[in-house]
């Protein structure tokens, strides 16, 4: 796993570049904008994040609101009530336990312990807490979302049924320093050319390390990839 792991890494990296996050945002909001992501496409989450810090100059501010008006000024990125629920628990979470409406004890704790308390949140999973490890902390943590799991398992990385488990199965072989740059281009790399349906794999980049692609040749089109990635934008 972990030399076919390295080699698509360096493949991509190739064809996609190793573009690097400069942007430092507060983790707090990366962690929130990510609760908005679930399930919903990065437009319209980032929409939804845009509002709310539009209405409020602080999660203090919004801590003090029903879980109703968050979902109502939510709506556009979709699952409000679920979405809201988790947010406003969250951040009640932080004011009842922390003292204070902010993530500034992880500073100490490790990936581990991040990942037990935040996904003790209900509404808060290990893709979410793992997208804050990455973009909030700057950690070498790989987030599996659906892309990414498609094209781990499609490529013979990994054999599992859900993203949680692939995250789980190659945590200890991510490449050090490089788990920004493996998520931003797998995740490209899906919804480029590796798509659930009629994957591209005639033109892909990574075809000769694929066991699907190599199987399959299967033709399409690379479809041109215009949306923004929601974490870089915040
Ligand atoms: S070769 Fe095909 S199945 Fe493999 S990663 Fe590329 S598009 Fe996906």
């Amino acid at each position: 796993m972990k030399t076919r792991l390295l080699k698509i890494e360096k493949q991509l990296d190739k064809h996609y570049g190793t573009p690097d996050r400069v942007k430092k945002a507060d983790p707090l909001d990366i962690l929130i904008g990510t609760i908005l992501s679930q399930n919903t496409n990065d437009d319209n989450s980032y929409k939804a994040f845009l509002k709310l810090k539009e209405a409020f100059n602080t999660w203090d501010q919004v801590a003090e609101l029903p879980a109703g008006k968050i979902e109502k000024i939510i709506k556009v990125a979709g699952l409000g009530k679920q979405k809201s629920r988790a947010i406003k628990d969250l951040l009640n979470y932080l004011k009842k336990e922390k003292g204070e409406v902010t993530l500034s004890h992880h500073k100490l704790m490790s990936d581990e312990e991040i990942i037990d308390e935040m996904t003790a949140i209900p509404g808060i999973g290990l893709k979410t807490t793992s997208c804050l490890l990455l973009f909030g902390y700057g950690r070498n943590v790989c987030p599996v979302d659906t892309h990414v799991h498609r094209v781990m398992n499609k490529t013979g990385i990994v054999q599992t049924s859900s993203p949680d488990r692939t995250f789980k199965e190659i945590a200890q072989y991510v490449p050090a320093e490089r788990a920004y740059h493996l998520h931003t281009n797998m995740l490209k790399l899906g919804r480029e050319f590796c798509r659930p349906t009629s994957p591209a794999c005639n033109i892909c980049p990574i075809k000769k390390l694929c066991d699907y692609g190599m199987k399959h040749n299967s033709p399409g089109e690379k479809r041109i990839n215009t949306r923004v990635l929601l974490l870089d934008t915040i």
